[in-house]
């Protein structure tokens, strides 16, 4: 099975819903229609078999139409944040070899098209109502032989840590993951995705629409993530399924003293470490499961996941178990396996694990060394097999010889009843190496100073853990997917 044919596999009848958007209601038939007409508009242009095809679009029905489509066609897709400004999205274009582009006509407004001259692009589409309605008179598209373990995507990881590096994925990394995702769930076509997350990241790009396109259920999209609007669908419309990031499920707790929702019966949350007292808030108010799971882009993306099943063991702070396909463990700088509670670094194996960087070898073996996805998180395992994420790797505060996990920081700081967001890092101290600093936003209203904040954490850390220089700040820098930007506040 090839990504661009999950849509067939539940066999739902032609008429089965699969995307609402906005006013507009697409159905599994016109879906299968629509991707093989965009397969053939890409033939029309010269898309060959193995040519990149970058796209940045906001979230709606196009974006999955032209991805499937270019992916009929044998292209592989580069999705690109539609967060960039035009230097970035020139050196992802170059170093990909992509040669066209295709763009939302919100986007094209918002870029200097002319720029895009000077980087040899075949083509430059900007998908308005013109070149959409070209499309809709496509004929039938050519078949094009296509392998499963051929590369589909080259996915940008977000450089939350340094340049963009493409993780070139294939069919079947993709395929494997929400195979796996199925097994664990009781899923189905009666189903609803609610889905908010930017699509051009894989979080939302896999458990929202191959997963729910595999499954043959509904997918109910929205441009992003309004706090409101949310909270209205959710209490009014049948979805059932809502992936958010940790701010998302802080944001709806914090609107409402006490909530119901329609039909919802599976939140999951990811990308970000969700705080324990953010989840159990959020079952308390909402009398509801909110499960937390763990992936990067490298691994199509989703690893570990905590149980799904109302009654199942769901360890607050804990990430959960390896999906089915996946082995984890923790090892030490020469790789050998630590004992449980030992933290170290998560390793991931499985048939959902990346083949690679796109040109850069190095990065790619240091990466996948001995058959093994290493991280770059932080992690530990209990006795019952359950991973915890510690911090990463690169974002460990070394203290005058003591490692200091800024996580375990936030988190004790998040408990203040004053604190709304926080986010800790190591900055340059001549005598110890690095010192702690914490930015911190207040609830409003909220008093609470830097002296208030070290007496609270004095009973919860250690002294060397105690940031010594706090900021207040009124919000903190994220990037489109919700992620505090570490490298922003260094
Ligand atoms: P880069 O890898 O370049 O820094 P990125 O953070 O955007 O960019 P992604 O693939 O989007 O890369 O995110 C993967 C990372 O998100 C993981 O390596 C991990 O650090 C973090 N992450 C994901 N889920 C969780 C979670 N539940 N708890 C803590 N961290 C998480």
């Amino acid at each position: 099975m090839k990504i661009h044919e999950l849509h067939k596999n539940a066999k739902v009848p032609d008429n089965h819903v699969a995307i609402k958007f906005k006013d507009r209601v697409y159905t599994y038939g016109e879906v299968d229609t629509l991707i093989d007409k965009y397969a053939s508009f890409f033939q029309s242009i010269g898309v060959k078999k193995g040519d990149r095809v970058a796209l940045s679009f906001p979230n709606c029905p196009e974006y999955i139409f032209s991805f499937m489509g270019a992916s009929k066609a044998g292209a592989i897709v580069v999705p690109l944040n539609m967060m960039l400004i035009l230097e970035e999205i020139a050196y992802i274009i170059i170093e990909s070899g992509a040669n066209t582009i295709v763009i939302h006509p919100l986007i094209a407004q918002k870029i200097d098209k002319s720029q895009l001259g000077r980087l040899n692009l075949k083509n430059v589409v900007v998908l308005d109502e013109n070149t959409i309605n070209a499309i809709l008179k496509m004929g039938p598209s050519q078949h094009v032989e296509i392998e499963p373990d051929e590369v589909c995507t080259y996915i940008y990881t977000s450089g939350t840590t340094g340049k963009p590096k493409g993780a070139m994925l294939t069919h079947n990394n993709f395929i494997a993951d929400v195979k796996a995702l199925d097994d664990v769930s009781d899923l189905g076509p009666e189903d609803n995705f609610l889905c908010v997350l930017p699509l051009f990241h894989s979080f939302s790009w896999t458990v929202n629409i191959l997963l729910g396109f595999y499954l043959g259920s509904a997918i109910t999209i929205k441009e992003s993530f309004m706090p409101k609007d949310t909270l209205e669908i959710l209490t009014k419309e049948d979805v059932t399924v809502f992936c958010g990031v940790p701010s998302m499920f802080a944001v709806l707790m914090r609107m409402v003293e006490k909530g119901q929702f329609k039909a919802l019966r599976l939140a999951i949350s990811g990308g970000a470490p969700l705080a324990p007292e953010i989840q159990r808030g959020f079952e308390e108010k909402f009398n509801f499961p909110l499960v937390e799971g763990y992936g990067l882009s490298e691994a199509a993306p989703v690893a570990l996941l905590n149980p799904l099943e109302p009654d199942a063991i769901r360890k607050p702070g804990s990430v959960g178990l390896p999906l089915p396909c996946v082995e984890a463990k923790i090892v030490d700088e020469n790789d050998n396996e630590l004992p449980v509670g030992e933290v170290g670094e998560l390793v991931l194996r499985g048939p959902n694990i990346m083949v690679g960087y796109h040109n850069m070898p190095e990065e790619t073996a240091k990466t996948l060394r001995g058959g093994w996805l290493h991280t770059g998180d932080l992690a530990k395992k209990d006795e019952d097999g359950y991973f915890y994420i510690v911090d990463r790797l690169k974002d460990m505060i070394i203290l005058g010889g003591f490692n200091v996990y800024p996580r375990e920081v936030e988190d004790a700081l998040l408990e203040h009843p004053d604190v709304l967001e926080v986010a800790v890092i190591g900055v340059g101290d001549p005598l110890k190496g690095e010192e702690v600093k914490a930015f911190v936003v207040l609830k409003e209203g909220a008093k609470a100073d830097k002296k208030e904040l070290q007496n609270f954490l004095k009973n919860k850390l250690a002294s060397y853990k105690i940031p010594k220089i706090f900021e207040f700040v009124p919000e903190l820098p994220k990037n489109a997917a919700g992620k505090i930007q570490k490298k922003l506040l260094k």
